[in-house]
């Protein structure tokens, strides 16, 4: 067995490269139509939502992207319960439809704190289209609008999730193992 394989750190694959690209076709396919005849402003929320929002928009029309970067993790494997604006959008969201891209919404705090933001700064609509939805975590009301996968509560890396800046580009998704984050349980 190779060493410097980041498979051998999971667990078990929950959505595989297959799964995921099927998913973004049928969100991006979604989107399109929902949002014909208008220009939205896809907000990919970094660095997770990064995959997912290439792989959503290729099936989009017109569209412009910017990003937002948020934080409520700092690296761990649980919720902080505060969310930090690290880097703040680029533009002026003032009367434009806004789709927030996330790659997983658990607590929720992170997806209200953004929603809260944009409605505040006048957005014409904002909408949510996430590649994972955690609801058993849902701590603040935060609805996800278009959904990848309905993900069972346990932590996930791959696909544009990270434990400690590391995964983010395996091409699946799935469960990380417990030895990795918890060294008492090697
Ligand atoms: P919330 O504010 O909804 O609690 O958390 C949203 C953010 O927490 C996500 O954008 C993601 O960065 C992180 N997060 C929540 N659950 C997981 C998980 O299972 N795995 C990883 N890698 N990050 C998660």
């Amino acid at each position: 067995m190779n060493q410097w394989d980041m498979n051998n750190d999971i667990e078990r694959v929950l959505y595989s490269e297959q799964d995921i690209a099927e998913a973004a076709e049928r969100v991006g396919k979604q989107l399109a139509a929902d949002y014909e005849g208008r220009t939205p402003i896809i907000l990919s929320v970094l660095k997770g939502a990064v995959l997912w929002t290439v792989d959503v928009m290729r099936h989009m029309q017109y569209a412009e992207v910017e990003f937002i970067d948020v934080s409520s993790y700092n690296g761990g494997i649980a919720s902080s319960g505060e969310v930090d604006l690290v880097t703040d959008l680029q533009t002026d969201i003032a009367g434009r439809d806004v789709i927030i891209m996330e790659d997983i919404v658990d607590t929720g705090r992170s997806l209200k704190f953004m929603i809260d933001l944009l409605m505040e700064r006048g957005a014409k609509s904002v909408k949510t289209a996430s590649l994972l939805d955690k609801k058993e975590g849902r701590v603040v009301e935060a609805t996800v609008d278009y959904i990848g996968f309905d993900v069972p509560k346990a932590f996930v890396v791959g696909y544009g999730l990270d434990y400690k800046q590391l995964y983010r580009n395996l091409p699946y998704v799935g469960v990380l193992k417990r030895e990795v984050y918890d060294p008492a349980h090697a």
